[in-house]
């Protein structure tokens, strides 16, 4: 049964000024950044510590409320969007961050912004490399849960590849210790990665330890500018058959002309496409493959290639890219989607995509971590106009379709969250969900964590 009020004396246990039933308040814990209709909570509870959490779980547990966790709420596949009736678990005050030098970890509690996590580990000498693009704004805890990506990847991995630990608070109130801190630990089954990327419907991060790692050396950035995106995915198939950079970033002409009007930058707002990579290779092994980058994207058929060294001016370039979906969502409202296909598949991802937008009718500009494979086209609407929304949704569905077909995935980073719930049994098949619905019980079986999310 749905409630609409919070059960009398049901967070006995948590201090009561952590738990908020202000309705105005309530409001704005209704969505993520994926945004959409959003449930309506009964309460919002601000965990401060594990205990908290723990007492927050199984109060839910024995009225059956819902419960939502929440880290910074950027996340843009509705998992961390209200359900009507639940408990927003948010982690917004669980921001400690320790470093051990000598182990070269982190351990943080999981509200921690990760540019928190990097300014902590740089303040000893050491890197946390994982860096959506929303670093600077979405927690380490919801990096985990979703398995963030970012820019770095292509070279230095995901989320997942540096989580050696997890403290997770199950469904019944029972905080258990996943992994640990040594670099190599095969003991029992792998279950901290059993955690990583589970979107709040397994259990509720409270802590993680993550492996730091020696800072990279100043990066060299190439930018080069092609007529059309497809000469453009000809350099990444170049430069990714020959070398690993350490960023390979591709804007289409849409993106590039919302960043430039937003920022008002000088980018060449003619190109049909632009590319920004990057090599950290240390002494003259950057200027090395900085040269072999050039050259892959001139024999692409690149009208401009620019160098530099200069690590203010190659930050500027990464600005431009961050700045992409700020800048779209300023053209209107904007679904956001996060196919992956394998590299060579991505001149047909990208044709299909225009094609897409053809036959829809969508405006939909495109950035993608193109040395991942991992492409973010933008489904630009008006919310008001249910045609256009239609066209959107359509444009979306398809582009999902496509890059299944080309056998690559739904999503390389965001999650699956609420929003594509509808398609992952496209992906995964009948038996891979069966087998997912089963550790979900096994861990979760009256189902009050994160409810739709997921497994739908
Ligand atoms: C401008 C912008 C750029 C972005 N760029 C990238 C990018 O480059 N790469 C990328 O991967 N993502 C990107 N994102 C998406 C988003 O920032 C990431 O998914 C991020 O990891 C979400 O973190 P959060 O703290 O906001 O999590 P939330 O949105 O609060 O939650 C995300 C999911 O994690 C679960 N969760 C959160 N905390 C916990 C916890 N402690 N325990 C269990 N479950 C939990 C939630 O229930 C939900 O399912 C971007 C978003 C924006 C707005």
């Amino acid at each position: 049964m749905q409630l609409t009020a919070l059960p009398a004396g049901a967070f006995t246990d948590v201090p009561a000024h952590l738990v908020v039933t202000d309705p105005d308040v309530l409001e704005g814990y209704r969505t993520d950044r994926a945004l959409g209709a959003g449930g309506m909570p009964v309460a919002v509870v601000r965990a401060e510590t594990t205990a908290h959490v723990q007492a927050v779980l199984r109060a839910a547990g024995r009225h059956g409320l819902p419960v939502v966790t929440r880290g910074a709420g950027t996340g843009l596949s509705g998992g961390s969007s209200a359900v009507d009736g639940c408990v927003v678990l948010t982690t917004e005050r669980m921001k400690d961050v320790r470093i051990d030098v000598g182990a070269r970890l982190a351990v943080a509690q999981p509200g921690a912004l990760n540019a928190a996590v990097k300014q902590a580990a740089a303040a000893e000498g050491l890197w946390y490399p994982p860096d959506p693009s929303s670093y600077e704004i979405s927690s380490i805890g919801g990096n985990v849960a979703t398995n963030a990506g970012g820019l770095c990847c292509v070279k230095y991995g995901v989320t997942a590849d540096y989580v050696r630990g997890l403290e997770v608070v199950l469904a019944d109130g029972t905080a258990v210790r996943v992994g640990g801190r040594t670099v190599k630990d095969v003991a029992g089954l792998s279950l901290t990665q059993l955690f990583v990327g589970s979107e709040g419907v397994l259990g509720v991060i409270t802590e993680v330890t993550l492996r730091l790692i020696a800072p990279p050396a100043p990066a060299h950035t190439v930018v080069a500018v092609f007529p059309t995106v497809a000469a453009a995915v000809d350099a990444v198939l170049g430069i990714t058959r020959t070398l690993r950079p350490s960023l390979l970033e591709l804007m289409d002409r849409a993106s590039i002309r919302a960043v430039d009007d937003m920022t008002a930058m000088g980018l060449d707002r003619d190109a049909g496409a632009m590319l920004l990579a990057q090599s950290d290779q240390p002494g003259a092994g950057g200027e090395l493959e900085a040269g072999v980058i050039t050259a892959a994207c001139e024999a692409a058929g690149a009208t401009e290639v620019f160098g530099t060294s200069d690590a203010e001016e190659g930050a500027l370039f990464l600005a431009a890219r961050r700045a992409a979906l700020p800048a779209v969502e300023r053209l209107g409202a904007v679904l956001l989607e996060d196919v992956g296909v394998p590299l060579p598949h991505l001149p047909a991802l990208f044709a299909g995509i225009e094609q897409i937008a053809e036959h829809t009718g969508c405006l939909i500009p495109v950035v993608a971590h193109a040395g991942d494979g991992n492409v973010h086209p933008f489904f630009v609407h008006d919310a008001a106009d249910p045609a256009s929304v239609a066209a959107a949704e359509t444009a979306f569905g398809q582009v999902i379709e496509l890059a299944l077909g080309l056998g690559g995935t739904l999503t390389g980073e965001h999650g699956i969250g609420r929003i594509k719930a509808p398609w992952l049994a496209a992906q995964l098949g009948p038996d891979v969900m069966a087998l997912s619905r089963r550790i979900k019980h096994a861990l979760d079986p009256e189902g009050i964590l994160n409810p739709g999310a997921v497994l739908g």
